[in-house]
């Protein structure tokens, strides 16, 4: 038997023969392709909210995406905000969301004035447990005479959940959308991570009322920061479109402006970066599902280290490798990344549980075990799609 010390240097030597020494969590892949789309943009001056890569990414991120409409945004959190604003989310309705996910997903709930209720995940897909969901939907919820879900203790209206795709991992959203709809719910997916990531055939995003990509450096692919709105609804696609560009209604030079919108169109520069992106798209995910198998390899005979996969029928796009201790540990959590760390080798520890921070701490939520021991289990390892050097950029 390892000692923890013994169990960390392990982890530790085993992380560093699959990243090498100097690796960072996400490293983009950026090189001539992109330099020259963004190079062209500058020649012909286009590098702001008007331009056509900007309409092409949208194209092209549809097609990509399996949704019929994609409005291209400044970033993965504006996306989200409009996504809720398409689900007529508004001031004082609750929200539910996992706690276990990346801050924005909140923040874009709070933005309306809504509040989020935090849900448990499954250890497994690290997304919205659904039999713990159909559970807490019985017992703290009832529906008003209207029809709308209410929180039996707040008696808030609650309009809509989101899934989140946590590091690339399909969550259960087909059993989702049906307790969704069940419950008279919205569902937003929160795919900010799971660009590329399929169930049974089928992009992530692409099964809600709306879904949400992110484009921030460290994502899959990259515009430098920026994102995406994805929808099968022409209503929801035009509004957001609307929103997101001023809400400017009259055709032609007159300013006239119908509802408080936001400047949250993606830069047409950013496209162009995102354009040579999307050029490489396929020869990224290979990579990073290659990566992803090393990390399998590397660990397949440590009983303490499991490494989490997608399930079957889900095709992951392995964002993020994460590693998943047998034994919640955080003193070898905190061991591996100091070991990590002289090596420069990024390892960080996985989300913190979004109900222990300030401004969340009171919003309502249902008992998270499952959470609080998977935020003490994980070690998210350095997963850039040229790790091994093998894209020529
Ligand atoms: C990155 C991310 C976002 C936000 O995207 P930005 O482009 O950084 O605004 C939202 N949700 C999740 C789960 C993310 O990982």
């Amino acid at each position: 038997m390892l000692s923890n010390h013994g169990i960390s240097q392990e982890i530790f030597e085993r992380i560093r023969m699959v990243s090498g020494p100097v690796a960072g969590l996400h490293d983009p892949v950026l090189g001539d392709l992109e330099r020259e789309y963004v190079d062209r943009v500058i020649r012909e001056g286009y590098v702001s909210t008007v331009g056509q890569e900007v309409s092409e990414v949208e194209k092209r991120i549809a097609s990509l995406a399996d949704v019929d409409y994609a409005v291209a945004t400044s970033s993965g959190t504006a996306a989200l905000h409009l996504a809720l604003l398409c689900a007529d989310v508004r001031p004082n309705d609750e929200v539910l969301v996992p706690a276990y996910t990346f801050v924005a997903t909140a923040n874009a709930i709070a933005y309306l004035g809504a509040v989020p209720n935090f849900v448990d995940i499954d250890e497994f897909s690290l997304g919205v447990c659904v039999t713990r969901l159909e559970k807490y939907l019985n017992y703290g919820f009832y529906k008003d005479k209207s029809g709308s879900l209410r929180n039996k203790k707040s008696g808030r209206r609650v309009s809509c959940i989101v899934p989140v795709h946590c590091f690339g991992l399909p969550c259960d959203v087909v059993v989702i959308r049906q307790l969704a709809e069940e419950y008279r719910l919205k569902v937003v997916e929160d795919s900010a991570e799971s660009f590329g990531s399929k169930i049974d055939g089928r992009s992530t995003g692409s099964f809600g009322l709306a879904g949400a990509l992110s484009f921030n450096g460290n994502k899959i692919v990259t515009s430098g920061g920026g994102g995406c709105l994805l929808t099968n609804s022409e209503e929801s696609a035009t509004m957001a479109k609307h929103l997101s560009t001023t809400a400017k209604s009259s055709v032609g030079p007159a300013y006239f402006h119908d509802v408080t919108g936001f400047n949250y169109r993606m830069p047409n520069l950013n496209a162009a970066l995102l354009m040579g992106q999307l050029d490489r798209f396929s020869e990224i995910c290979k990579a990073k599902r290659a990566t992803h198998g090393r990390y399998v390899d590397a660990f397949k005979d440590m009983d303490e280290i499991s490494v989490r996969s997608e399930s079957d029928s889900c095709e992951s796009n392995y964002w993020l490798t994460s590693l998943f201790l047998s034994e919640p540990d955080t003193n070898i959590v905190s061991n591996v990344i100091a070991h990590c760390a002289k090596d420069n080798i990024a390892v960080r520890p996985g989300w913190t549980p979004l109900n222990k921070f300030p401004m969340f701490i009171k919003c309502p939520s249902d008992k998270l075990p499952v959470t609080n021991k998977v935020a003490r289990s994980v070690l998210c390892v350095p997963s850039g799609a040229n790790l091994a050097r093998r894209i020529k950029v």
